[in-house]
């Protein structure tokens, strides 16, 4: 088999590869121990002080205070959807919601069966190429809290502000942008990411709640699903996912050795700017989202000929640049340009998008 490929997925998306080869040299052997971490009890000392370092290297990344709790749950974005009105709502009626993309009507829709969610602004008149921008934002004060995604993972579209809510909890699906760059993390109520982004492996996922908006849980709430009692339990009512657990630890290693939050944003800045400088200055590609909207983390574009997508994936491919096809409800192409996707990979992109026009369209 060959050597690693520049790999632009969406998610499950690329991991750094030192993080991958420590977790290999570690595999048969964790910590001296002659077997390997997925093989432990979690209940196992041991492993009680690895989740708490790994709880630790994550507060120190991302400058969490004291007063949020970290939570490690299970059943990705998808679930929190759900899990957010179940959690949240307590006696109130409803909550008030954002739309700029996919994700966000699809947290929108499985909100429905808990209570009214209010769609207080949309990308939508705009086709999806802005955020409504905050005097737009027509909020209920008494919402029991304001959803929204920052960073549209499938459009490309992505907040250049946080929303000022009036004092009302900003709940914000962070999966796609979560450690892309530092956040003041007392802007939100919760913050939720599935890992398979920009964490780590598949199967865990981060909520990071206000511990005041705790206790609020609808009774009919699954116990491993109830927010203020995996808290209470270190999220470890239940088995949790244990290797995904040790990875992302190795992951938060390679943040910090990196220098953290903001070194990341500094490449990741850089990579997007290389990459739509590219898109603009060709006849051949286009992405057509407003300047100060533009993901830097997914980054979209379509060509001219779709006739030539085809040809464009299966070239990019042979280069060693895989997974560019965009999402499947849009089509064309995207490049999603996490913190494990390298510089390299983003120059070795542009060098092929500017030969492939080259040779197929100037
Ligand atoms: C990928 C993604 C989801 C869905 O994640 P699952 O883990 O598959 O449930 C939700 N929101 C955003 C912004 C995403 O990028």
């Amino acid at each position: 088999m060959s050597s690693r490929q520049y790999n632009f997925c969406a998610g499950p998306a690329a991991l750094p590869t030192a993080v991958l080869k420590r977790a290999q040299e570690e595999m048969l052997d964790w910590q001296g121990r002659g077997l390997s971490v997925m093989e432990i009890s979690h209940r196992h000392a041991a492993y009680l002080d690895m989740t708490q370092d790994v709880e630790a290297k994550l507060r120190r990344l991302m400058g969490i205070p004291r007063h949020y709790k970290v939570l490690f749950m299970q059943g990705g974005a998808t679930a929190q959807f759900a899990l957010l009105p179940l959690n949240l709502l307590g006696a109130k009626a409803g909550a008030d919601y954002l739309d700029s993309g996919i994700w966000s009507t699809k947290a929108i829709a499985a909100m429905a069966p808990y209570g009214k969610a209010s769609v207080v602004a949309s990308s939508q008149v705009s086709g999806y190429r802005r955020v409504p921008s905050q005097a737009e934002l027509l909020l209920n004060s008494e919402a029991a809290y304001v959803h929204y995604c920052p960073n549209e993972t499938i459009g490309g579209l992505a907040f250049d502000y946080v929303p000022d809510t009036g004092g009302v909890p900003l709940v914000a699906d962070m999966s796609s942008t979560i450690l892309s760059e530092p956040i003041d993390v007392t802007q939100f109520g919760v913050i939720y990411a599935g890992a398979q982004k920009n964490i780590g492996p598949a199967g865990l996922t981060l909520v990071i709640i206000r511990e005041d908006l705790l206790g609020n849980a609808h009774q009919l709430t699954p116990k491993p699903f109830n927010y203020a009692l995996q808290a209470a339990n270190d999220s470890m009512l239940n088995t949790p996912p244990t290797f995904g657990w040790y990875l992302v630890g190795l992951v938060f290693d390679w943040l910090l050795e990196q220098g953290g939050l903001q070194a990341m944003a500094l490449q990741n800045s850089a990579k997007a700017e290389i990459l739509y400088r590219a898109i603009d200055q060709s006849k051949l590609y286009s992405n057509n989202i407003v300047a100060a909207n533009r993901s830097k983390m997914n980054v979209t574009f379509s060509l001219q000929n779709e006739a030539l997508d085809a040809e464009f994936l299966q070239q990019a491919q042979a280069n060693g640049l895989l997974n560019l096809k965009g999402h499947r409800s849009v089509g064309g192409m995207r490049a999603s340009i996490y913190n494990a996707v390298s510089e390299a990979a983003v120059h070795a992109l542009v060098a092929f998008m500017i030969d492939f026009e080259t040779r197929h369209w100037a």
